[in-house]
């Protein structure tokens, strides 16, 4: 096909607003090799894992002038009709040009599945009253933390449903139990909803390096339908605030949602790509039977790998992890997202006492391990795929 998303060199790279100096990050990337869809630079040393001791040193990660440019809407439609296997190959690219053969981890903490939010496809919904609730205790959370820097985690991501008990001062204290736990290298995401410019201000004092949000999808009536009456406006509004507080913007959508199109697709990356969002979700739908959309079909794989192709060359420098919800609904789901331009992963080390309470969806995978014996099998994953696993922190680009 004729699009040529590799800059030449030399040609400014995507946002020359945000490639300003930053005198922590001036080393560069080398450009993939023009004619090259491997998804590894073949000398990268194996990385040194899994690691006995917390890394002191925060993250170097290079940035260069050279980066691939995000697509154009014109070029992303014509990605998005592209055989599945060319479309990957071309996001794996851009992806090696940007991470390397890199593959982030994350260490996800599920704090909470206590929710006074109703959304239709969620199996922690209020009105789920077979869900099991549970909350961290801090002493559990700071415990957590501990455990996962001692294993190598630089980055903790802390999710929960929106829990009435973490209303305000309950997420700050939280944040900063976190912040205390973590020491001041690691960095520390959040992800609990919509909350106020204020609030996302003071989460950030208190130690919050990053907040997650997903918009779940582009069509405003969809939205409002599955999310109990709240808008696609309300939701971007509440991102716009994270990105006021200060706070890196993490965000993204589900894939086979009930009446979605081939054109929420297309919007769903647009609007990625409007926010500029630094670290992007993307995972199947898959139907709670416990939920009003038990009976709805769900995601598939294909859409969800073609998803994450689109977003990587509509976003070439977002962190975008392989999803579980993608490993549940298929054995090789998260090695085909990396194949597709994913460069994170997020092994789950929520304690194994509550992790099979946290289910947004059945089959969820992993439920009956420690997230740190993940890293082991993670690593062989990934492996296979020609990439290697990095402790680094992987602030956004
Ligand atoms: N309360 C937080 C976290 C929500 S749970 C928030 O509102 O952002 C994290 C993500 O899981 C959601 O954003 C949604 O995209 C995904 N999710 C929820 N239910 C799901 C389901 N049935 N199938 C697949 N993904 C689901």
């Amino acid at each position: 096909m004729s699009i040529r998303l590799m800059n030449e060199p030399g040609v400014p790279a995507m946002y020359p607003e945000d490639l300003g100096a930053d005198p922590g990050r001036s080393a560069t990337v080398p450009a993939a090799a023009p004619d090259s869809t491997s998804m590894s630079s073949a000398a990268a040393p194996a990385a040194p894992y899994p690691r006995s001791a917390p890394c002191s040193q925060p993250a170097s990660y290079p940035r260069s002038a050279t980066y691939p440019r995000p697509a154009s809407e014109a070029e992303i439609r014509e990605l998005a009709a592209l055989p599945l296997d060319e479309l990957k190959a071309l996001a794996r690219k851009t992806a090696d040009a940007v991470h390397g053969d890199r593959v982030l981890l994350r260490g996800l903490i599920e704090v909470t599945n206590h929710c006074a939010m109703d959304c239709l496809y969620c199996g922690i919904r209020r009105s789920n009253s077979g869900a099991v609730r549970y909350r961290l205790s801090h002493e559990e959370l700071a415990e957590t933390i501990r455990a996962g820097r001692r294993a190598g985690f630089m980055t903790f991501v802390l999710q929960g449903g929106e829990d009435p008990a973490l209303a305000g001062e309950g997420l700050l204290r939280l944040t900063e139990t976190a912040r205390a736990a973590a020491g001041p290298e690691a960095a520390i995401t959040l992800s609990f909803g919509i909350r106020s410019r204020r609030e996302y201000e003071e989460l950030r004092a208190a130690g919050a390096d990053r907040y997650l949000m997903r918009f779940e999808t582009s069509d405003p009536e969809l939205h409002r339908y599955l999310r109990g009456g709240i808008s696609l406006k309300r939701r971007l509004k509440a991102l716009e605030d994270v990105r006021a507080a200060g706070l890196q913007l993490g965000s993204g959508f589900m894939t086979g949602l009930p009446g979605e199109t081939d054109e929420t697709l297309i919007q769903n990356i647009l609007l990625a790509q409007s926010l500029k969002m630094e670290m992007g979700g993307v995972g199947p739908f898959i139907p709670h039977p416990e939920t009003p959309l038990g009976g709805a079909r769900g995601g598939d794989l294909e859409r969800s790998i073609r998803a994450t192709a689109l977003l990587r060359l509509a976003v070439p420098l977002c962190h975008i992890p392989a999803t579980t919800a993608a490993g549940t609904i298929h054995p090789e789901g998260r090695e085909q997202m990396l194949e597709a331009g994913a460069n994170v992963l997020m092994p789950n080390i929520t304690p194994v006492l509550h992790k099979k309470h946290y289910l947004l969806y059945p089959g969820k995978i992993c439920i009956d391990e420690s997230g740190f014996q993940c890293v082991g099998c993670l690593s062989v994953r990934v492996m296979g795929r020609g990439l290697r696993l990095s402790w680094e922190r992987g602030d956004a680009l």
